[in-house]
Parts: C-alpha cells; structure tokens; sequence
C-alpha cells in the first residue's frame, strides 16, 4: 500500500486535508466509496504546492467537481482534490474571470442580480464551471467552450493561462493539456442592453426580470422532461451522430428496465436514476446491457458522457 505524505500536505497554508471520507456525499449519484485522501485548497497558491507534494511522492489523484457527472466505485479511490474551496467571482471588466469551483447555479444568481446575460442555457446543469468546461457542458445547442475566452490550468510545476482554439473543444468533451487542472476561466457576457433605461432605475431591475423568464423557461423544459425527483448523474450516454441516445433506448424497450436499486428512467430514457441504495456495480452494470441491447437492435454503439472512477482498491 503506498505511504500518502499527511505531514507535507498538513504543512501547506489554505489546504484542508482530510482523511476517509465518503464519496457518496460528493456525487449527485449519491454512490462511491471512500477515498483515503480528500484535499480541498481554498487558494490556486495551494492547490499548486499541494499538486507539487502529491507530484514528488508519486500519489496519483482524482478531480472532483461538483460530482455531477460521475459513477465512483464503491471501492474506494486513493486522492482526490476537491476543487469547492475554489468558488469565488475573482473580477468582472467585461469579461467575467471566476474560479473553476463555484458552481453553475451561483454563477445563474449571480448574474441574475447583476444584469448579465449569456449563460441562461446552463440553467439547472448541476456542475461546477471546472467540471463543465472539462466536460464540454451544454444545453440547448449552446455548449460552455464557445464562450470561454481564457483558462487557467494549474500542475504542479505551477499556473499559466490558457487561450483555447477551435480543436480545444467537441461534442461534450476537451481536448486540454493533460493532467493540467482548470482552476480559474475568463468568460465572455454581455450586460443586458438598454430597456432599463426607459423606467429610470438602471440595468438591473428590468434585466432581472427578463433573465428570470429566461431562466424559467429554460428550467420548465427539464422539469417536464427529466426525473429531477431523484439521485442521477444526468444523462448517460452521448448522442449519436443525427440521433438521440434516449429515443434509442426506449425504442428497445428498456424504459423503465431495472437492475436491481439502478433504473432506466421512465420519464427520459438516456438517464439512470438512483432509486434508494443503488451501488456502482448496479448502474455498470445496467450502462453494459442497455450498450449491448441498443447495438443489438440497431448497430450502434453508445458512448458513454458520464465519468466512470473504476476501482482504485486500496484499504
Ligand atoms: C440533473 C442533471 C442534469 C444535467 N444536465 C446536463 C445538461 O443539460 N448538459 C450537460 O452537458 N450536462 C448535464 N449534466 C451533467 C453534469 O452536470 C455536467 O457534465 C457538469 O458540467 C459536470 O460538472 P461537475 O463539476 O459536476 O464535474 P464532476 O462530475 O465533478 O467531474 C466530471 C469530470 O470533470 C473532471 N473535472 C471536474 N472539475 C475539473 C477541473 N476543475 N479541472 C479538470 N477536470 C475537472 C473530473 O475529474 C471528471 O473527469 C447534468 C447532470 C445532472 C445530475
């Protein structure tokens, strides 16, 4: 079993280290065992030296997000660096620079209250910005890298932004530099324009108003079509080219389609939800056989969107 250096990591100032916890807290799944090490900086100062230690000691680690795009094993996993600590707005001149940890939903709030628009369609992506940048996340045609002007990754050699191209970007993924962390991005947003003007109380209370409709719709959409009532990872599988993955999968009838606590929801096809004590075997299992059906049936083969920590084994 490999020695995790405590000492180095308790020495390092805005660093939270922790031992043994529960993954399962961290995952919107609500499944994953425990994982020996749990690190979260509350500054890019820390969790540079903290990558730097884990670097020299050999350790090798896991990102966490806000788990909302995850399948962790039940068995464990040795590291992991939450990057939660990480969530404040660093500036906004135009351009909106935020940390990688604060989460889609308090990003919404916040330029709610202060009159920005642009980012409507992330409303109800559970994520936090690091997470969906890596993941490409997105909603209604639109995706999060069209409007990343600039990245900060951080290794353990330190920090250096990052302007990203049209390669950098695809369907639900990133092609980043690897094993580099996304600790901060620049986004381009709009201020709401002109209306507010016209009742004379400034930007904000009319663009409130619009930006909240816009919202609503958005978050109405998926209240209608997807089983937020339950523990899930969102959808599971990528769309193939010209086709959705979930008419794909109840076309082969597997709506519905239970092993043991892990279900094809019955409200949208393409999510697993958890339906009380779920385990990572469980929805692995189910991922397998709804792949093997839907190739069966149709000859193709689904990609999976969500993240899979296999079994790291350790304790
Ligand atoms: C109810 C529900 C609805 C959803 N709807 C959508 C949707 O409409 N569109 C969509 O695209 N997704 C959707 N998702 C999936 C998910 O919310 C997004 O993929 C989200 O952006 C993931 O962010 P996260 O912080 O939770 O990442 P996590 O789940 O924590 O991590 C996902 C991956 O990103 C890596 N990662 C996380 N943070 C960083 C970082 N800072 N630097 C480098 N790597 C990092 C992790 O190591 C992991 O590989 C939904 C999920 C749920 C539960």
């Amino acid at each position: 079993m490999q020695s995790l250096p405590y000492s180095e990591l308790t020495g390092i100032k805005g660093l939270k280290v922790e031992r043994d916890v529960g993954l399962d807290a961290f995952t919107t799944f609500r499944i994953g065992g425990r994982t020996r090490l749990f690190l979260t900086p509350l500054s890019i100062q820390a969790l540079e030296d903290a990558l730097r230690v884990l670097d020299q000691a050999e350790v090798p680690f896991r990102i966490l997000g806000n788990g909302s795009n995850l399948l962790v094993s039940d068995k464990g996993i040795r590291a992991v660096i939450s990057l939660s600590g990480l969530s404040s707005i660093i500036s906004f001149n135009g351009n909106l620079t935020v940390h990688a940890g604060m989460t889609i939903p308090r990003l919404l709030r916040w330029c709610l209250e202060n009159g920005l628009e642009g980012l409507e369609y992330l409303a109800g992506i559970p994520g936090s910005l690091g997470g969906a940048l890596f993941m490409n996340a997105g909603a209604c045609g639109c995706a999060i890298g069209d409007y990343v002007e600039e990245i900060l990754l951080t290794g353990p050699d330190g920090s250096f932004w990052f302007r990203p191209s049209r390669e950098t970007f695809g369907y639900r993924m990133s092609n980043l530099p690897r094993g580099m962390i996304i600790s901060a991005l620049r986004i381009r947003i709009d201020a709401c324009p002109g209306e507010a003007d016209i009742d004379g109380h400034g930007l904000v209370p009319c663009s409130r108003k619009r930006l909240l409709q816009k919202i609503r719709q958005v978050m109405k959409k998926r209240l209608d079509t997807q089983p937020l009532n339950k523990p899930s990872a969102g959808c599971v599988f990528k769309n193939p080219e010209g086709r959705s993955a979930w008419s794909l999968i109840a076309d082969c009838g597997l709506q519905g389609f239970r092993n043991g606590d892990a279900q094809v929801s019955e409200k949208h096809a393409n999510f697993i939800v958890n339906c009380g004590r779920a385990d990572f075997v469980q929805v692995r299992d189910l991922i397998t056989i709804i792949k093997e059906k839907v190739q069966e049936q149709t000859g193709i083969l689904l990609k999976e969107e969500l993240v899979i920590w296999e079994d790291e084994i350790i304790h």
